[in-house]
């Protein structure tokens, strides 16, 4: 197996993200019409956390691994948890699951997954991965030029009236990345209106994302919700205090749904100054 070791991998921002994945697809799967997933930002889909020789497992440690330690969980929590253990040895932890993995095990017979990585040697892996499942297509390609050229999604002869785009790009050029996210997507939405999208996005100081904010609230989407989970005081602009998700046209009840969660990551995961978030920046109507 293409492994790669990530220091980051299962910290506090991939639990949070990967919850609300999960979650996402969850509801999607309560109709048996297929959907179509754009995973934009995708990686190379497998991370190894433990070094053999130091057993180190870096945020991991303060992320996940403390979760595991929680006795009771609301069910978002609890599916989270199953997956990433599907790709482990009973009892421990040694890999963790990326976001078209843990997509890609949640597909059924008629659904899709096409997953973008600008990065060669990470769309390698992530090619070696998906090599033996037609469900899934690796796109080597930028993702933003990804959602003008293949949305809206089609399939042979199978148009996906239902589907998820996620958004999850590295903010290496950080204040360049909102407007690009924001002009995309409000391209998207023309192309694929009925379509659930969720974009991830770092707190560092979180007063600085307010324009972000109030640019997403008003792209054409019926509905507009933000989920986060901030670790500590965001008074360091740093280091990552915490992240959060702008999901649009999400679920029926989806706020509902990711509520208990919520707080159970703030007590596992938070240190002095954590706070959580579940907001409509729009409803319907
Ligand atoms: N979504 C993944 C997950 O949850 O496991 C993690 C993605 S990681 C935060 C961001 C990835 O985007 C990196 O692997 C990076 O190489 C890739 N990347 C950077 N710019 C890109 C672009 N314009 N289009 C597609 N991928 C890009």
């Amino acid at each position: 197996m293409n492994y790669r070791h990530a220091f980051h991998a299962g910290n506090h921002a991939d639990v949070l993200k990967h919850i609300v994945l999960l979650a996402l697809l969850d509801a999607l799967k309560r109709k048996d019409a297929p959907f179509f997933v754009l995973d934009t930002h995708a990686g190379r889909g497998r991370y190894l956390l433990a070094a053999p020789e130091s057993r180190k497992t870096g945020e991991a440690d303060a992320g996940i691994l403390r979760l595991m330690g929680e006795a009771k969980m609301p069910e978002v929590v609890e599916r989270y948890l199953r997956a990433v253990e599907a790709n482990n040895p009973v009892g421990a932890l040694i890999a963790y699951p990326g976001s078209p993995l843990l997509v890609a095990q949640a597909l059924r017979e008629q659904d899709r997954l096409a997953a973008c990585e600008l990065q060669p040697e990470e769309a390698a892996a992530l090619k070696d991965l998906f090599a033996h499942d037609p469900r899934v297509a690796v796109h080597a390609r930028d993702g933003y030029a990804a959602i003008k050229a293949m949305l809206p999604p089609k399939h042979g002869a199978t148009k996906f009236a239902r589907g998820l785009v996620l958004i999850d790009p590295p903010y290496e050029v950080q204040e360049n990345e909102y407007p690009q996210i924001i002009s995309t997507v409000r391209d998207a939405l023309e192309r694929w209106p009925q379509a659930t999208y969720a974009i991830w996005y770092p707190i560092k100081q979180r007063r600085t994302l307010q324009p972000f904010f109030r640019k997403a609230a008003a792209l054409p989407a019926k509905s507009v919700l933000l989920a986060e989970l901030q670790i500590r005081a965001d008074d360091s602009p740093l280091r990552l205090n915490g992240s959060g998700l702008v999901i649009l046209n999400p679920p029926w009840q989806f706020d509902q749904q990711i509520a208990p969660a919520l707080p159970l990551l703030k007590k596992a995961l938070g240190e002095a100054g954590a706070m959580t978030r579940l907001e409509w920046l729009r409803t319907e109507g």
